[in-house]
């Protein structure tokens, strides 16, 4: 199981974290599929990390383009099946992924594991076709405001951008994962509609998106917001095509994630060492940390394949490197004792 912090060994809650295994993302006994199945929720989780792309384009250090790529190849080693690697975007707009062609061209692509990067329009996705994607993302709005201040159009226009970038991709059997961002709030309007975020996320999906993220980009849902959002994009959309992508800003996240799973959710977007920061609230904690929903759902017994001490050493080493202390809870408990 490799080796463990030393100040670790010393911590009484280590002895705890070994008996229960969940250091290697091995469920504890007894088998616990009986219990989630009664519980209701899945076996298995899908963990899309989005620690190298949203996470480092908001940190306020310009990280090195070698370790991007040295952090994303820790990750795959990790065990997860999706990283977001960077983003096709103009460097005017995002300085800190101006290097996304080095970094796609640089990182070890390991079997099984696949690197979308984000693509906002037909220049990018092109650019990043070039640079050897073979999956991309596209990122939409379900608050008017939010579109302008953050891509610059309507949400109708990125609507057309968005296919655009979709049509091509079929034509080229590139696989398309779509994003709404705000669909539990926005820093300009406020409260966000659930019928809104319904009407973004089936348009997105008819378009030929393969997986909807519904991202609390501001962090500010709760379980009860989570839970009305989710009924009603569930009319539209199946549930096997959706994942939730929770920032921990007000401290709900892991309880939104749960809340998600519970309605059958099975796919969750994190980020390791809870990378990036919230731009609308000064100070505020960015993505959940990966870390401690890898806890979470190993905890419950719910398979991900994700080494949860691999994650915890990549999370490490971004952290030393952009010198702040990690947004991981399980992290800060570890390592800290
Ligand atoms: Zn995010």
């Amino acid at each position: 199981m490799g080796t463990v912090p030393s100040a670790l060994k010393h911590c009484l809650s280590y002895q705890h974290l070994l008996k229960e295994q969940l250091w290697i993302g091995e469920p504890a006994a007894p088998p616990p599929a009986a219990e989630l199945h009664t519980s209701g929720l899945p076996e298995y989780v899908k963990i899309v990390e989005v620690g190298p792309r949203d996470g480092l384009q908001n940190e306020k250090v310009m990280v090195p383009t070698d370790i991007k790529i040295e952090l994303i190849n820790r990750l795959s080693k990790g065990g997860l099946s999706v990283i977001e690697v960077t983003s096709f975007v103009s460097s005017k707009w995002v300085p800190q992924m101006a290097d996304h062609t080095e970094v796609m061209r640089g990182i070890e692509r390991h079997p099984g594991v696949r690197y979308p990067v984000l693509t906002p329009n037909l220049h990018g996705f092109h650019a990043a076709i070039a640079a050897g994607a073979t999956e991309v993302s596209i990122f939409g709005a379900a608050s008017e405001s939010f579109s302008k201040m953050n891509i610059n159009c309507s949400i109708e226009e990125s609507i057309e951008k968005f296919d655009e970038v979709a049509k091509s991709a079929r034509n080229m059997c590139i696989p398309v994962r779509g994003y709404v961002s705000c669909a539990l709030g926005c820093p300009y309007e406020g409260n966000v509609a659930p019928a809104k975020v319904a009407e973004v996320s089936k348009r997105l999906y008819s378009m030929g998106c393969y997986e909807i993220s519904l991202g609390d980009t501001i962090g500010v849902g709760t379980p009860g917001s989570m839970k009305r959002m989710l009924e009603a994009v569930m009319k539209e959309i199946p549930v096997s095509a959706l994942a939730v992508h929770c920032h921990d800003t007000y401290g709900q996240a892991l309880a939104n994630i749960l809340t998600a799973m519970q309605m059958g959710v099975s796919i969750v977007d994190s980020a390791v060492a809870g990378l990036g920061g919230c731009p609308y609230a000064k100070g505020a904690s960015g993505n959940v940390a990966t870390e401690d929903v890898i806890y979470m759902l190993n905890g419950l017994g719910i398979n991900t394949g994700v080494n949860l001490y691999k994650v915890m050493e990549a999370g490490n080493f971004i952290c030393t490197v952009l010198n702040k202390q990690t947004n991981s809870k399980v992290a800060q408990a570890s390592f800290s004792v």
